[in-house]
């Protein structure tokens, strides 16, 4: 069997490197009330800023209680 290690888990990451590794990914999760998904964003001109932002269905009745679209 052969086993592929990811370079990055050949050693340890400081907090900047690991979110750096996050940059662009998609991660399912987020809303209780419906498919929501978390995208990872860094933004580089603003030093050591991430954004993650939670993007809900359309339909999902958490972001019309919090947008106030009820
Ligand atoms: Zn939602």
């Amino acid at each position: 069997m052969t086993r592929f290690v990811h370079p990055l888990a050949m050693r340890r990451l400081n907090v900047g490197e690991l979110l750096d590794s996050l940059d662009g990914a998609v991660i399912p999760g987020g809303c209780d009330d419906c498919d929501a998904e978390q995208r990872v964003e860094r933004i580089r001109h603003l030093g050591r800023v991430t954004k993650i932002t939670v993007m809900h269905d359309d339909d999902c009745p958490a972001l019309a209680r919090k947008t106030g679209r009820w």
